[in-house]
């Protein structure tokens, strides 16, 4: 497989980030901000919001694989929360790649909330909300999609296109 046509622009994607960090300043009381990014897919998403929200944060990184490789997941999410940073007490965005079945969030939410944070919120690029098995939804969402699986600005397949500039679908 090779990546397809472009489904979201840089251009377009840059001009959706600013417009979430503006909902995102305005819905996030003052006082400590814990960003939390999702590796590797959230990475391009959360440097673009982080740079676009311009209000000082600290970062925290957990990483969660449900893909063995290729483009359904297993079914089973695999936390790792070691670079998870100072959750309790504090204001915290989850800064999410994709929403597909929902598991990975709600998983990364429980762990997050088990430290006590002052509230928790989600920030994801992109929805599938027709593929959801788990109830869940992200507060700040930038492009819902049906059900194509999408590469590149951060999504990979196989470890593949991550560096995309843009967001493509996965063709032939
Ligand atoms: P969930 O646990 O919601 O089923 O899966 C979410 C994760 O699966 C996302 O964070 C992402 O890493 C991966 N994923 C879901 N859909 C896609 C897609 O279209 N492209 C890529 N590259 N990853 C996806
Ligand atoms: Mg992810």
């Amino acid at each position: 497989m090779s990546a397809g046509k472009i489904v979201f622009t840089q251009d377009r994607i840059r001009r959706r980030t600013e417009e979430i960090a503006r909902e995102i300043a305005g819905a996030i009381p003052g006082g400590d901000l814990h960003v939390i990014v999702t590796l590797k897919g959230a990475l391009f998403f959360a440097v673009d919001l982080i740079r676009a929200l311009g209000r000082e944060a600290t970062l925290g990184f957990i990483t969660a694989s449900s893909y063995g490789g290729g483009t359904e997941s297993s079914g089973e999410v695999d936390l790792r929360t070691e670079d998870i940073g100072e959750v309790a007490g504090r204001h915290v965005l989850i800064v999410e790649d994709i929403i597909d079945t929902g598991r990975t969030l709600k998983i990364a939410v429980a762990a997050i909330q088990s430290l006590g944070p002052a509230s928790v919120r989600t920030a994801a690029l992109i929805d599938k909300p027709s593929r959801r098995e788990v109830e869940i939804d992200a507060e700040f969402t930038g492009f819902r999609v049906d059900d194509i699986f999408l590469v590149g600005y951060g999504l990979d397949c196989d470890q593949e296109y991550r560096t995309l500039p843009d967001i493509r679908s996965l063709g032939p």
